[in-house]
């Protein structure tokens, strides 16, 4: 009886080690994986949030080279709503590049077009993509 319940320790113990070891891998997987997501998405909300502002400064521009035509305002306010695009546009390339950078674009290794992650042929050249 002793031996048998001392079997089932060994057995048991063995099993546990081996759940908690894979479930230890698969946290860390998923933490790795959580972590990219999360760092994809909240870069996604900011570059959202940029071209939003481009939008509001483009129809800025709008109605000021309007009024400017128009009435002829003092064109120093285009010149600094048009600086505020330029810092506009560059805050919205360096978070494209760190979208890249935690993603990275795949491309064909035969033409170098980027491609889709799930692509088994190259949309430009057709070159078959090996897994
Ligand atoms: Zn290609």
């Amino acid at each position: 009886m002793l031996r048998h319940i001392k079997e089932t320790e060994k057995t048991m113990g063995k099993t546990f080690d081996d759940i908690f070891e894979g479930v230890k891998d698969i946290a860390e997987i998923a933490g790795q994986k959580t972590v990219e997501i999360v760092d994809v998405s909240k870069l996604k909300i900011e570059l959202a949030s940029i071209n939003n502002s481009i939008k509001k400064c483009h129809e800025k521009l709008g109605v000021l080279t309007y009024n400017a035509a128009k009435k002829g305002t003092d064109s120093a306010v285009i010149d600094s709503c048009i600086e505020e695009l330029d810092a506009l546009y560059a805050k919205r390339d360096e978070c494209r590049e760190k979208i890249n950078e935690v993603r990275p674009v795949r491309r064909c290794p035969n033409c170098g077009a980027a491609r889709s992650a799930s692509a088994i042929y190259c949309n430009i050249c057709g070159e078959k993509i090996e897994k």
